[in-house]
C-alpha cells in the first residue's frame, strides 16, 4: 500500500497554531508504549489534546469500531491513508546552540521540527543561559515561534559569581534555580559532600537531575556513586567504566595527558571500556542490576561520540553542504581547546580503540535495557560535527545497533525521553487525553530509521542516479501543526545564503 498524503490539506492546516478540532485520517500508528503498530485508525486532536483514537475493526472487546468517523463541517481533515504516525521525538539531550556555534535559535528549532522532534530535554542552558533557554520555552507554549517544547535544564553553578564549594551554598542556589523556574540540573562532577547537598536538595525540590561525569570528579563520584545518591540520569557513559573497575580506583592516564586538551582527553577516553570488568562477569552484571533498581537513566549519546570511531564520516556526512551552518563548521574544525574539537592528528590506533569501546558500551547499553532499565534517545548536537535533528536520528541507528527492536527504539525516543525529563503522563506517546506531539512519516520507520532523515533516505539507482524517499512530512507540536518540509527548506536557505560567496562543507574532501 502507497501512503497518501494530501498536500493541499496539509498546506491548509499547517499553520503553526492548534485546531479546535483535527482529524487524521487513516494513520497507522505506532503509539510510542512498545505496542504494536495498528491501522488504519482515524485520530481526534482538539486545540493540543488526543481527545479519540478509532481503530477500524469488527472486535469491539478490543477497542474496534466497524464505522468510520465522519467528520463534522467545523472540523479540519488531513487524509492520510498508510501514513505512519508516531509520537514526537524527545531528544533527551540537547543544546539549543550559542551565537559561537549557530545563526540563530530559529535554524535550530526548524532542524528539530524538520525531524519530527517535538520535546527537547535543554541540557544546562549552557551557552545561552536560564533566561535565554526560559524565554524560547515560554515563546514555544505560546505558540509564537516554530520550535518544540523546550524543558529548560540549567547547568549548576549558573548566575554564581564564583565556583560554588560549599554544600549549603550549593543547597541555596539549587533553590534559587528552582525558584527561577528551571526544570532540573545539568552536573559535570562535583566534589561528593557538594554532590550529595546538590542532588538531595534537587530531589526536594523536584528537580530533575543530569550527570556528565568529568574525569575531574570522577576519582571522588563515579557514576553508581551519584546513582546512590539520587541522580536521576548519566549523560553519555563517562563514569559508567569506572563503576565497574577491579584493578584500579583511577583511570590510568598517560604522564603527559592534560585534562583541558580535548585531544588527550578523548584519546583516553577510548580505552575506559577496556579497563573495566568485561561483559557478564559480576561486576558487569551487579552494575546494571543496582543502576535498574535504582531507577537511574541513562542517555547514551551514541552518535556523538561516532567520529571517534570514524571521523572521516562525520566530516563528510551527506547533510553537511546544504542544512550545515557556517559557525558550527568553524566551531567543528579542529581546535583542541573548543569542547568535542579533537580531530586534529586523530588516527588509526585512535579509531581502533574507541571501536572497541562501543563494542563494549553498546553491550552494557542492551544488557540494561534488558533488564528493565530506562534508556532515552539524546543527540548532544553542536558538537563533534552533529547537526540537530540528524543527530538524533543516527542516534536511533546507533540504538538499533546496539541490538533494540525498532519498535522498542521508538519507544526510547519517544516515552524513554519523556519519562527521563518527567513529563511523561503528559506527552511520549500516543493516548487520549495526551497532548498532540506526533510525526507523520510517508514509509514505515520499523523496516528502515533512514527514512526519519530530513534528506530522506537516499537510494542509488542502475544509471547512477540517487532518489530519496522519506522524510518526516509533518511535525505536531502541542497540537500545532508544521510542515517538516518547509522547516527543512527554510534550514537550507539560511545555510544557502551564507554559501553565497562559497561553499561552507564541499561534498568532497581532498588534498
Ligand atoms: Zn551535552
Amino acid at each position: 500500500m502507497n501512503a497518501f498524503l494530501d498536500e493541499i490539506q496539509l498546506a491548509y492546516v499547517a499553520t503553526g497554531k492548534p485546531h479546535k478540532r483535527l482529524i487524521l485520517r487513516g494513520v497507522i500508528v505506532i503509539d510510542g508504549t512498545g505496542g504494536p503498530p495498528f491501522g488504519p485508525a482515524d485520530i481526534v486532536i482538539e486545540m493540543d489534546t488526543i481527545t479519540r483514537i478509532v481503530q477500524y475493526g469488527t472486535s469491539p472487546w478490543q477497542n474496534q469500531s466497524p464505522v468510520r468517523l465522519v467528520p463534522g463541517p467545523e472540523d479540519a481533515v488531513l487524509d492520510l491513508d498508510g501514513c505512519y504516525i508516531l509520537p514526537g521525538l524527545v531528544d533527551a539531550h540537547a543544546h539549543i546552540g550559542g551565537p559561537a556555534q549557530v545563526p540563530s535559535a530559529e535554524y535550530v528549532h526548524k532542524l528539530w521540527l524538520g525531524h519530527g522532534v517535538t520535546t527537547v530535554r535543554e541540557l544546562g542552558s549552557i551557552y545561552n543561559g536560564l533566561d535565554f533557554t526560559l524565554e524560547q520555552a515560554r515563546l514555544s507554549n505560546r505558540y509564537e515561534i516554530a520550535a518544540p517544547d523546550i524543558v529548560p535544564y540549567v547547568y549548576f553553578g549558573w548566575g554564581a559569581d564564583h565556583w560554588i564549594s560549599d554544600p549549603d551554598e550549593a543547597r541555596a542556589w539549587v533553590r534559587t534555580v528552582a525558584a527561577h523556574g528551571a526544570k532540573g540540573i545539568k552536573l559535570f562532577g562535583l566534589a561528593p559532600n557538594v554532590m550529595k547537598a546538590t542532588l538531595e536538595e534537587a530531589q526536594a525540590h523536584n528537580l530533575q537531575t543530569a550527570c556528565h561525569h568529568a574525569q575531574q570528579y570522577v576519582s571522588g563520584a563515579n557514576a553508581l556513586d551519584t546513582a546512590r545518591w539520587g541522580l536521576k540520569s548519566v549523560e553519555h557513559w563517562y563514569g559508567i567504566p569506572e563503576a565497574m573497575f577491579t584493578d584500579r580506583r583511577v583511570q590510568d592516564y598517560p604522564s603527559d595527558y592534560n585534562y583541558v586538551n580535548e585531544a588527550d582527553r578523548f584519546a583516553a577516553a577510548g580505552r575506559l571500556w577496556e579497563a573495566a570488568a568485561p561483559p557478564g562477569s559480576a561486576r558487569w552484571n551487579d552494575t546494571i542490576d543496582e543502576f535498574v533498581s535504582l531507577g537511574t537513566a541513562l542517555v547514551p549519546t551514541f552518535n556523538v561520540y561516532i567520529g571517534a570511531r570514524d571521523a572521516a564520516r562525520v566530516r563528510t556526512s551527506e547533510w553537511h553542504p546544504r542544512y550545515t551552518a557556517r559557525e558550527l563548521k568553524a566551531f567543528f574544525s579542529p581546535n583542541s581547546g573548543e569542547h568535542g574539537s579533537f580531530f586534529e592528528n586523530w588516527g588509526t590506533e585512535e579509531e581502533v580503540s574507541w571501536r572497541r569501546s562501543y563494542s563494549l558500551w553498546m553491550s552494557f547499553i542492551r544488557d540494561f535495557y534488558d533488564r528493565g532499565g530506562l534508556l532515552g534517545a539524546g543527540s548532544d548536537s553542536g558538537f563533534i560535527y552533529k547537526v540537530y535533528g540528524f543527530g538524533l536520528i543516527e542516534e536511533l541507528e546507533l540504538l538499533r545497533e546496539a541490538g533494540v527492536s525498532a519498535l522498542e527504539v521508538i519507544g526510547i525516543a519517544t516515552l524513554g525521553g519523556a519519562k527521563i525529563a518527567g513529563i511523561d503522563t503528559v506527552t511520549g506517546s500516543i493516548e487520549v487525553g495526551k497532548r498532540a506531539d506526533l510525526l507523520i512519516v510517508q514509509e514505515n520507520p520499523l523496516k528502515n530509521l533512514k527514512v526519519l532523515y530530513g534528506h530522506g533516505h537516499s537510494a542509488e539507482e542502475a544509471d547512477g542516479g540517487r532518489s530519496a524517499v522519506g522524510g518526516v512530512t509533518l511535525t505536531m507540536k502541542a497540537g500545532a501543526v508544521f510542515n517538516a518540509r518547509d522547516m527543512l527548506s527554510d534550514v537550507r536557505d539560511i545555510v544557502a545564503e551564507q554559501s553565497a560567496n562559497g561553499a561552507i562543507f564541499e561534498t568532497v574532501h581532498d588534498h
